[in-house]
């Protein structure tokens, strides 16, 4: 199948590694785990040993110390070749909290054994049943006593949990009633999940329209030692809240990533599909939508090119990637709706892939965060106009 180019792939060295590595797992690999919702351990492993996991690891503490857009290259190229970053996509915007805000100490203990493949960091607890989007009102506590935190409650869609060592946790250490505003009294750390398991953490699989590793976790009296603490007491919503950007740009690129897979084959079997004496590309009604996308799927682009320079310039693209996230995830969505499409009848067969990506990309619209709430973000940080919610 062709690829066609948009001019606008920077790392293209890169991304020329990253699709030779893909090549290795076909779409049977991807099928097969699909049907029994499994862990594609074998290509984690691979990218970890690549490095690619670790793309954005400082070198002084074995990584290859690359900026964003670099990180966004690997997660496109993946999505565009077929396989599914879902599976480990986490670790890049995880880690970033460690960096950013974590002690020597956790850096020097956690962050070369991540960069080496020893210990997945994979999972991130934030989502509750009961407050979804509304993340201030989680429910979860952390009570410290003496040198641990003792933690109480429940997430859910805790993706990879089954599947990672560490987990970034969200918790209240302050009640609710006792801080001014309800940003503050959260804060964040790091779990090992290896040591947690039955002893105070349960984790239960979610099974799911797609293969996404999704789980409830259980807390009842988890012991987490204070040093695991990440950043002060009662920051942790802050800092999640500045991992955000960067977890937005990385999931655009996955679906920028989509849509160019899904424009790819799209267009080689109009061009190939011969009815009425003619490649069904030739009709307008075939062609356009998938032209509409391609042009969805490049404003999207642009977007998210601007958001990855002003992070890597040291700003904060609050705006680029809210807006990228959202016309990503549109972009890819109506890139599968017209490849689906093109393919009448033969979309639907699983041997295709189109169903399976079809169905893996339509979570973006929803995770990590809606549309909705993007554009109420445009509508109060850009626009200037009263708060929604
Ligand atoms: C497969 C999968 C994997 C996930 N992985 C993780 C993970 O690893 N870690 C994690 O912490 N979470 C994870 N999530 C959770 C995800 O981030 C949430 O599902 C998402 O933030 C939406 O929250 P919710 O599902 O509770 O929906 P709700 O918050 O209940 O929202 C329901 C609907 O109401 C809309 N809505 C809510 N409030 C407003 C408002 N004020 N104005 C307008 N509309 C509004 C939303 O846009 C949405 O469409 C995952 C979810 C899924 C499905």
């Amino acid at each position: 199948m062709d690829q066609m180019m948009t001019g606008a792939e920077p790392h293209a060295d890169l991304r020329a590694e990253v699709a030779k590595l893909c090549a290795r797992f076909p779409g049977e690999y991807w099928r097969k785990l699909d049907e029994v919702r499994g862990y594609p351990t074998e290509f984690v492993q691979a990218l970890t040993e690549a490095g690619y996991l670790a793309a954005l690891i400082p070198e002084e503490y074995g990584g290859a110390g690359l900026g964003l857009s670099a990180a966004a290259a690997i997660l496109e190229e993946v999505q565009r070749q077929g396989c599914n970053g879902a599976a480990c996509h986490a670790q890049m915007y995880i880690m970033g909290t460690i960096l950013r805000h974590g002690s020597d100490a956790q850096k020097a203990e956690y962050l070369p054994r991540i960069a080496s493949g020893e210990l997945r960091l994979q999972a991130f607890g934030v989502t509750e049943p009961t407050s979804g989007t509304d993340t201030t009102a989680l429910r979860t506590t952390a009570r410290r006593e003496g040198d641990r935190y003792i933690v109480n409650g429940q997430k859910i869609w805790t993706s990879r949990a089954e599947h990672s060592d560490l987990m970034l946790l969200l918790a209240r250490t302050t009640p609710r009633d006792g801080v001014a505003k309800k940003t503050e009294g959260l804060s964040t750390f790091i779990v090992d999940m290896r040591r947690a398991l039955d002893n105070g953490l349960t984790i239960r699989p979610i099974r799911t329209m797609m293969n996404h590793n999704s789980c409830e976790v259980f807390f009842d009296n988890m012991e987490v030692p204070a040093e695991n603490l990440v950043g002060e007491e009662g920051r942790g919503f802050r800092y999640v809240l500045d991992g955000m950007n960067a977890e937005r740009l990385l999931i655009a690129s996955e679906c920028i990533g989509d849509a160019k897979w899904f424009i790819d084959k799209a267009v080689a079997y109009a061009k190939e599909r011969v009815l009425f004496g003619r490649p069904i590309g030739a009709n307008q009604g075939v062609q356009f939508p998938i032209a509409q996308a391609y042009a969805r799927m490049r404003a999207a682009e642009a977007i998210v090119q601007k958001g990855l320079e002003r992070f890597e310039r040291g700003e904060r693209p609050g705006e680029e990637a809210n807006m990228g996230k959202m016309l990503a995830a549109e972009a890819s969505w109506a890139a599968g709706e017209a490849c689906i499409q093109t393919h009448g009848g033969f979309g639907f067969a699983e041997e295709y892939d189109i169903e399976r990506k079809f169905r893996e990309t339509r979570l973006y619209q929803v995770a990590p965060i809606s549309t909705n709430l993007v554009l109420s973000y445009l509508g109060e940080h850009v626009l200037g106009m009263p708060r929604s919610y």
